[in-house]
């Protein structure tokens, strides 16, 4: 009787899980016996790590062709239930429709959210990058400035939060600013982060490369206090101060995917569910979690993965394979990924490229650039859909970062 193995979400995690599991799959010459199916709104993989850029182009790549070429079969649809003590997830389907479908090993792939806490006006009034209609919205708004009426609140720009997102985003304003209203407008482009320091969490070693570049830029850095409210034309902050704009951008943080809840066991404040070595849900027997659902360690330090592409693209080999090898056989792989880089954008600046949890800077400004510009073009981006090459490349110790 042939064996279902379902992944929900055809993002990094997800299409690297098909991938791997496929050529698992295939390894055991057991092709006649297994069904892959990922199920996702469509068969592309969204680049989430642009959506911060000027020019929204080529940001989701179709993976459709590539599953047929290792024989993964798509549905369109979204997950809406699992159903882990009978092995059923319950799919809702473009046409309204619901179905039901079993598995023998589920994987779940469902990425993230952004954060969006109760700050009153934020759902209604702020923009964000988190997704691609987002993304394309915010892009749209821009655009559209100019043809309003000229006031403060119109030619400034707040990002709200001075994390990894909201730097990039608001570092990349500046330029693509004067590229829509021309050089000659008076604009204001200001980060708002609450703790006392720009990019709290990416510590001492980067800060001065983000505030050169960031005062290069012209942006307006405010630290230790964060955004009570918003409205169409105004933010409030919290130390009280109303700064007019038109746009505010929302970049406070991710949280796993709402499906996670749905898994039985451990999960941390970011909603992701404890996994295993092999990724199997702790508490959930036949379920693999995997990407930014996952909370997987990355080393025997008490390092865990990132919500970072870096992360999901080995989290979905290791998941996908593990799903597989128990179905066929095989030896299963323990997930681990010691080595952990971070490659922030600086617009003109230029990009950082540092090493470790500790972010040890290794290359600044143009050099930073080269390899941001490889990563957000080449790296992420799903292969050629040429089995034996996709194949030599989904196995389960690939290493993302040499
Ligand atoms: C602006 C921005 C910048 C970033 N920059 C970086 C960076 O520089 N470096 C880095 O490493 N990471 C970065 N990240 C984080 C990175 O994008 C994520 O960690 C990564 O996308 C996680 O991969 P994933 O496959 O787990 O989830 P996702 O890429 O979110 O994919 C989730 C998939 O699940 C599907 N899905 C969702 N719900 C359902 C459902 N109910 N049923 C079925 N399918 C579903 C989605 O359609 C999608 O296909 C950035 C993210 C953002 C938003």
């Amino acid at each position: 009787m042939t064996k279902h193995i379902i992944i929900a979400g055809s993002g990094f995690a997800g299409t690297w899980s098909a991938l791997s599991a496929a050529r698992a799959v295939a390894l055991a010459g057991k092709e006649d016996a297994i069904e892959i199916t990922v199920i996702s709104p469509e068969p592309s993989l969204h680049i989430r790590p642009r959506f911060y850029e000027a020019v929204i182009e080529n940001m989701d790549p179709d993976v459709g062709k590539l599953f047929a070429a290792v024989g993964v079969k798509h549905v369109a649809g979204i997950v809406q239930n699992i159903h882990s003590d009978w092995r059923q997830v319950e799919v809702l389907l473009p046409n309204g429709a619901r179905q039901k479908l079993a598995y023998d090993k589920f994987v779940l792939a469902a990425g993230s959210k952004l954060f969006q806490p109760p700050v009153p006006g934020l759902r209604e009034h702020a923009f964000n990058v988190d997704q691609l209609t987002n993304a394309k919205a915010l892009d749209r708004h821009l655009k559209a400035l100019p043809a309003r009426p000229e006031t403060p609140a119109r030619n400034t720009i707040v990002v709200a939060g001075g994390g990894f997102t909201g730097i990039e985003t608001v570092a990349e304003m500046p330029q693509r600013l004067r590229e829509i209203f021309g050089t000659q407008a008076e604009l204001r482009v200001i980060v708002v982060e609450q703790a006392p320091e720009i990019g709290p969490d990416l510590g001492p070693g980067p800060r001065p490369f983000i505030e050169e570049a960031l005062a290069e830029q012209g942006v307006e850095i405010i630290t230790g206090t964060g955004v009570a409210a918003i409205t169409a034309d105004s933010v409030t902050l919290g130390n009280g101060e109303v700064i007019p704009t038109n746009t505010v951008i929302w970049t406070a943080g991710a949280r796993a995917n709402a499906l996670a809840a749905q898994i039985p066991g451990t999960h941390d404040r970011f909603g992701r569910v404890e996994a295993d070595a092999f990724l199997h849900a702790k508490a959930a027997k036949d379920i693999f979690v995997t990407g930014d659902v996952a909370l997987a360690a990355t080393d025997t330090l008490g390092n865990n993965a990132a919500m970072s592409c870096q992360h999901a693209l080995s989290l979905g080999r290791v998941a996908g394979h593990n799903a597989a090898a128990e179905l066929v056989g095989l030896a299963l792989h323990p997930y681990a990924q010691p080595k952990y880089v971070t490659c922030l954008d600086l617009g003109p600046w230029g990009a950082i490229f540092s090493e470790g949890w500790d972010r040890q800077v290794k290359f600044t400004r143009d050099e930073g650039k080269a390899i941001k510009r490889e990563i957000n073009t080449k790296w992420i981006y799903p292969p050629m859909a040429d089995r034996d090459a996709v194949f030599a490349i989904a196995n389960p110790d690939y290493v993302i970062v040499p």
